[in-house]
């Protein structure tokens, strides 16, 4: 996936700062922050939207939320918290068609989002 900017990440080809990396899952800073900690979760396998998960992919999703809450106690977060939210499609706000979940903390949040 030449062309997808999450993979050219994974693949080191342009800079993140990367905060989380296993076999199957990476996890990096927002480059235009929607709150003090905005984290962003990737599978490192190209799949664009929820659409497009396959059954062999649902241990990704696992994986990836664990991921989060592993991120989220090493960051202090334990005691107040994370919102872990993924826009899928059009009208949810999708942008970028790696899927990910957008990783929101360090203020109250809003709910529900706008
Ligand atoms: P979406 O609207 O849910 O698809 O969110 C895409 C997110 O990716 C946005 O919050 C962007 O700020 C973020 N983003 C786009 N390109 C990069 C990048 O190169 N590094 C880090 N974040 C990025």
């Amino acid at each position: 996936m030449q062309e997808c900017i999450f993979c050219k990440i994974i693949n080191r080809e342009i800079p993140a700062d990367i905060v989380y990396e296993d076999d199957h899952i990476l996890a990096f800073k927002d480059i235009q922050p929607a709150a003090p900690i905005h984290l962003l979760f990737i599978p490192k396998k190209h799949i664009p939207t929820f659409f497009d998960l396959e059954p062999e992919d649902s241990h990704i999703i696992g994986d990836l939320q664990r991921a989060a809450a592993t991120v989220a106690r090493e960051m202090g977060l334990k005691e107040r918290g994370f919102r872990l939210v993924s826009n899928c499609m059009k009208d949810a706000g999708q942008l970028v068609f790696h899927m990910h979940y957008h990783f929101l903390a360090g203020r109250p949040l809003q709910w529900p989002p706008g």
